[in-house]
């Protein structure tokens, strides 16, 4: 698959002065909530009413979607909203109904991109559709399955296709629920910066009252689009209740985000915009990785200290030293600031050695 402008045509269609905004519940629960959902969101910037019908529950036993009833729920929010209908499809058969129902937004979930033989199943069966498909992140960080999922709809003769970044899950609790991992996204984007891409801050944060900051960071990295759970009444929601707003909330969130305009603005400043929001991502990573630098310096200083060893061992610091020297040539960095950056990350890590064997 190569960029091309058309992957904009579906987008483009909308002829919107904001950016694309998906919202609605993260499950349709009764066809009251749907039509009271659906109809709060009608006169603003919404322009696809989401709603899961079939839910992937990582562990049995939680609401795993209310099927196929939930679609002439959906089917009826639209003749009477006119909004656009969007949910997820995992397998054959949820595409043969979607379809069957009209639903025009159909998305691959981070649980099947993750597996081919779904992917490549689910592109069967929608092969030729001119329904607008989006393909969330896999659940691993792995940029090349999230391709991979858009290649096999596009290579099925899919046209309106999109990818929407859910973040992505790790072992280590933080303040995330899926760690957005930015730098693969901005990637993908790199590679095909026709294809939209829509930012899912509900999946990311797991916490309503992060949704407005990560959502501004994405429009930052110029994203097209959002999708974001909104409940008429969220700590009720039978499912991912924590995440999900309500739809004042979600209007307070749209006013305040700051939408840099499409067009009007110079070339310079978009660029400008751009490449600053990737310095921020990359120097986040920067010092998260500091970060767990020193967290392994202080278990090397709990070992020395239980061994009774000297902090400095000065053969293996003149090692490290030489060996990114090296490296960061080959990387275009000088010897003379990679001799200051090792010198001061040494001098940090022998601070907090210092502190773990003696105190
Ligand atoms: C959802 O959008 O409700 C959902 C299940 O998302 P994900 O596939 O990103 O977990
Ligand atoms: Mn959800």
């Amino acid at each position: 698959m190569e960029n091309n402008k058309e992957m904009r045509n579906w987008l483009d269609a909308f002829k919107l002065n904001h950016p694309f905004v998906i919202a609605g519940p993260c499950s349709a629960e009764t066809e009251e909530q749907v039509l009271k959902i659906a109809h709060e969101l009608k006169d603003s910037d919404v322009s696809v009413f989401r709603a899961g019908i079939w839910k992937p529950r990582t562990r049995p036993g939680g609401f795993e979607g209310i099927g196929e009833i939930g679609l002439k729920w959906l089917k009826k929010a639209k003749e009477e909203t006119g909004l656009l209908m969007g949910t997820e499809v995992a397998t054959a058969a949820h595409c043969k109904l979607a379809l069957e129902y009209d639903i025009d937004v159909l998305w691959v979930g981070a649980r099947t991109t993750a597996n081919p033989f779904a992917v490549q199943e689910i592109a069967d069966t929608l092969a030729g559709t001119d329904k607008i498909v989006l393909v969330k992140n896999p659940v691993n960080p792995d940029m090349a399955l999230w391709l991979g999922g858009v290649e096999r709809l596009h290579m099925a003769g899919i046209k309106n296709l999109g990818v929407i970044h859910r973040g992505f899950s790790t072992y280590e609790k933080t303040k995330y629920r899926n760690i957005p991992e930015w730098q693969i996204a901005i990637e993908l984007q790199n590679k095909f910066p026709d294809l939209p891409l829509i930012i899912d801050p509900s999946h990311i944060t797991g916490n309503r009252n992060m949704i407005l900051e990560v959502t501004q960071e994405a429009l930052d990295l110029n994203y097209d689009g959002m999708i974001i759970e909104t409940h008429n009444d969220p700590d009720n929601a039978w499912s991912d209740a924590a995440q999900q707003v309500t739809p004042d909330a979600l209007k307070q969130i749209l006013k305040d985000l700051k939408i840099r305009k499409v067009s009007g603005d110079s070339d310079f400043e978009n660029k400008m915009t751009k490449l600053r929001a990737n310095i921020d991502v990359l120097d986040a990573n920067l010092l998260e990785l500091l970060g767990k630098r020193m967290k392994v310096a202080d278990e090397i200083g709990q070992v020395k200290k239980e061994n009774n060893v000297a902090v400095l061992q000065n053969s293996r610091w003149n090692e490290i030293q030489e060996k990114m020297v090296a490296e960061g040539a080959k990387k275009g960095l000088s010897e003379e600031f990679i001799t200051k950056l090792f010198k001061s990350i040494h001098q940090e890590s022998i601070e907090h050695q210092e502190k773990i064997i003696n105190g």
